[in-house]
């Protein structure tokens, strides 16, 4: 891990003394891994070690991956040169593992953390405008505790929920290489199979999201149709999963570039989570024969 610029800095929740980015096991509110937590080098360490793995093993294993060259360099950088904006406050640059329920009935699926919202907080869609929109959604819904998501000491939870990124890492410009999305898939596929039984929905936010949702369950066993439904705000595609049906639903982005625009509005948000709660309401089948 690439040595801080600065000294050690006090988180603004809850102080310490923390590098940037964070070094395992000291300390960061949610941190889970560890000094002993195996670190994946390159793609054929993730497959490995992302294989029989626990919800807790991918989640730590993961938060401490160095398997994307480019990425590690990129993430670590940007936690040393800070925004000016939290200058004085450490950043997280490591992976951002999946947070929320691990028995979740709404899976979200996003698309890398922020630079300086995931890779600063170390907790998926926290600490940036695109969170606030998501997490107000959440709670309007009834699946999260609170409105707000500030720092991964806020005492958010989820409830229902679980928020996971398919590239673990802040890309440069938001834009993972089909390299290092591929790289990735083996955390996502993981962790995705071990929330199928109790799921009802996932919420795919924006295209790269629907392509790596759809990509993953196909690689889960889940039967998706070919040629793949393309990504739109309100498609649907009803799936059959281990614990009963499975709506995929897709929804814009809440970046910026889609909420200042009025592309995307409190209201659609609302409503693309109403969907993806109400399917949890419908009768499941049996899971039997499959
Ligand atoms: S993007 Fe995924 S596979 Fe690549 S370094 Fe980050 S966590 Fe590891």
């Amino acid at each position: 891990m690439a040595p801080t610029a600065g000294g050690s800095l006090a988180h603004p929740t809850v102080g310490g003394a923390f590098t940037s980015p964070v070094l395992p096991g000291t300390g960061w509110p949610g941190d889970p891994a560890d000094a002993t937590t195996p670190v994946a080098q390159a793609p054929a360490d993730v497959a490995e070690l992302a294989a029989d793995a626990s919800l807790e093993e991918v989640t730590a294993r993961s938060a401490v991956c160095r398997a994307c060259p480019r990425l590690v360099e990129w993430r670590e950088e940007i936690a040393v040169e800070k925004r000016r904006a939290f200058a004085t406050e450490p950043y997280w640059g490591r992976p951002v593992p999946g947070f929320g329920d691990p028995r979740p009935r709404v899976l979200v699926v996003g698309l890398a953390p922020a630079a300086h919202g995931g890779n600063r907080t170390g907790r998926v869609f926290t600490g940036d405008r695109s969170g606030d929109w998501l997490f107000g959604a959440l709670y309007r819904a009834g699946l999260a505790s609170q409105p707000t998501a500030t720092d991964a000491a806020d005492g958010l939870r989820l409830q229902g929920a679980r928020v996971v990124a398919p590239v673990r890492c802040a890309p440069p410009a938001n834009r993972p290489t089909p390299f290092e999305r591929d790289t990735c898939a083996p955390w996502l596929d993981r962790e995705l199979s071990l929330v199928l039984p109790s799921l009802s929905a996932i919420v795919a936010l924006g295209s790269f999201a629907w392509s790596a949702a759809l990509a993953a369950l196909t690689r889960c066993e889940i039967d998706v149709p070919r040629p793949r439904p393309r990504f739109g705000h309100g498609a649907e595609l009803r799936l059959r999963g281990p614990g009963g049906d499975v709506l995929v639903v897709g929804c814009y982005h809440p970046s910026q570039q889609n909420t200042f625009t009025g592309r995307l509005t409190e209201p659609m948000l609302d409503d693309v989570f109403a969907r993806a709660v109400s399917a949890g309401t419908r009768v499941s089948r049996p899971t039997s024969g499959r």
